[in-house]
C-alpha cells in the first residue's frame, strides 16, 4: 500500500510534493491518546496516610462526584467525565496522566511560533499540541507554559462551550487570575485563553518523517486500544514510606531559577512554605516518616540529631502539623531564608535530641 493510501486511510493528511514532510496538526491531533486516564497512588493520599486530615479537594473539584475518599480513594469510571480537575487539585500528587508528559508538551510547543495548546476530545480544535481535557493545568503548569515558552501561548477552549466539561474554563480563568493576585503580570503574561473561534490565531508548521512515522504507529495502538472499553482508573498503592515530590511542586522548582527579581520573591512568598518547630518538639521525628514528600530529614553531628526541612520539597499540605502528637510544627506560607533548595535547620530553641551513647 502506498503511503499516500495509508495517510489517507488514518485520516491523518496527505504527503507535501517532494514528500518529505507534511502540515503538524493533523499528526499533533493524533499525538495523544483518546484512551488517556488517571493513575491514583491512594499511598499519596493524605487521608489514607493520616485518617484525621481533612483534605478533600479531589472530591471538591469533581462536578460528578466521581471521587469517593471514604473506604479508601476511588474514583467510579461511570461518572467520571475525565476533565482532570482532581489531578490539578490534589496537593499530593495522588492522580496522574498516564501517558502525559508534560515537559515533552513544553519542549515541542517551544519550537513552534505562536504556539496553540488545545484538547484532543473534540476533533474540531486546532492546536500545535492536544492534551487530554485541559483541567489538568494548575497554576503550576500555566506559570511554567508562560516562563519556558517566552512568547505568548493560546489555550484554544473554543469547543468548550459546548463540551461536557466546559466548567473548566472558569476554572482556569481563577486559576490565571489567582497567578495574577499573587504576583506581577510577568509571570502569565503569556497565556492567553481563547474562547472565541475568530480570536485564535493558527498557523500551521510543518514535521519530519521520523514524527511522521513515530504518529502512524500511535494511531495504530490509538485505534486497535479504541476497540477495547474505557480503561477503568488504575488504583495502586507504592509504600507509606516512599518520598516522592508532587509533579506541581517539581514543576514549580523548574520555572524558579528562570524568574528573576521582583518574581522570583514573589513565587518565593506565595507558592512556598516556611516550617519551624517549637520547644514542644520532643524529637520523635514522626513528621520525618508522616512528610509524603520528603521535606524533613535529620542530621547529626556528635553530640545532638537535629531536624531539617527542605521549602522546596514542601507543598504546604499540612499532614505534619497534625500528625504531630505534641502540635509543635508550624507551616506557613511564603520562603525568605535564602535558596528554598537547601534543607536547613529549623527549631526556634537549641533543643535537639542529644545523641544517646554521648548521654551514657
Ligand atoms: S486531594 Fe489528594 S490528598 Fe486530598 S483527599 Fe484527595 S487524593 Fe487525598
Ligand atoms: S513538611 Fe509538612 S506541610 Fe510540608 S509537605 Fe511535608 S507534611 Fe506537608
Amino acid at each position: 500500500m502506498s503511503i499516500h493510501r495509508i495517510t489517507s486511510a488514518l485520516h491523518i493528511g496527505r504527503w507535501s510534493r517532494r514528500g518529505e514532510h507534511m502540515p503538524s496538526r493533523a499528526l499533533r491531533e493524533a499525538d495523544f491518546s483518546a484512551v488517556s486516564s488517571l493513575a491514583i497512588d491512594q499511598s499519596r493520599c493524605l487521608r489514607m496516610r493520616f485518617n484525621q486530615h481533612s483534605c478533600n479537594r479531589c472530591a471538591e473539584s469533581c462536578h460528578g462526584r466521581a471521587i469517593s475518599i471514604q473506604n479508601g480513594l476511588e474514583v467510579t469510571n461511570d461518572t467520571c467525565s475525565g476533565c482532570m480537575l482532581c489531578v490539578s487539585a490534589c496537593p499530593s500528587g495522588c492522580f496522574e496522566i498516564r501517558r502525559l508528559d508534560f515537559y515533552s508538551v513544553l519542549s515541542r510547543l517551544k519550537g513552534i511560533p505562536s504556539p496553540v495548546l488545545g484538547c484532543s476530545d473534540e476533533p474540531c480544535v486546532v492546536a500545535h499540541e492536544k492534551t487530554c481535557c485541559l483541567g489538568f493545568l494548575s497554576e503550576e503548569h500555566l506559570m511554567a507554559l508562560s516562563a519556558f515558552l517566552q512568547q505568548p501561548v493560546q489555550i484554544n477552549l473554543t469547543a468548550c462551550a459546548a463540551c461536557k466539561n466546559g466548567f473548566i474554563v472558569e476554572v482556569l480563568k481563577g486559576r490565571l487570575e489567582t497567578i495574577h493576585e499573587k504576583t506581577s503580570a510577568a509571570i502569565s503574561k503569556n497565556i492567553v485563553l481563547v474562547e472565541e473561534e475568530a480570536e485564535l490565531v493558527f498557523r500551521d508548521v510543518f514535521v519530519g518523517r521520523r514524527t511522521f512515522f513515530k504518529t502512524i504507529k500511535t494511531l495504530a495502538m490509538r485505534n486497535a486500544a479504541a476497540l477495547f472499553p474505557p480503561e477503568t482508573p488504575k488504583k495502586g498503592v507504592s509504600a507509606y514510606s516512599g518520598k516522592k515530590v508532587p509533579f506541581r511542586r517539581a514543576l514549580l522548582n523548574r520555572i524558579l531559577p528562570t524568574l528573576s527579581g521582583e518574581t522570583y520573591g514573589e513565587v518565593l512568598k506565595h507558592f512556598y512554605y516556611t516550617a519551624s518547630v517549637d520547644r514542644l518538639c520532643d524529637d520523635c521525628f514522626s513528621c520525618v516518616a508522616a512528610c509524603p514528600s520528603g521535606a524533613f530529614t535529620t542530621e547529626q553531628n556528635e553530640s545532638e540529631v537535629f531536624l531539617l526541612h527542605k521549602s522546596s520539597l514542601c507543598t504546604g499540605c499540612g499532614l505534619c502539623v497534625g500528625f504531630c502528637m505534641n502540635k509543635a510544627i508550624q507551616i506557613t506560607p511564603g520562603y525568605a531564608k535564602g535558596s528554598p533548595h537547601a534543607f536547613s535547620r529549623i527549631k526556634k530553641e537549641n533543643t535537639s535530641r542529644q545523641v544517646q551513647s554521648s548521654v551514657a
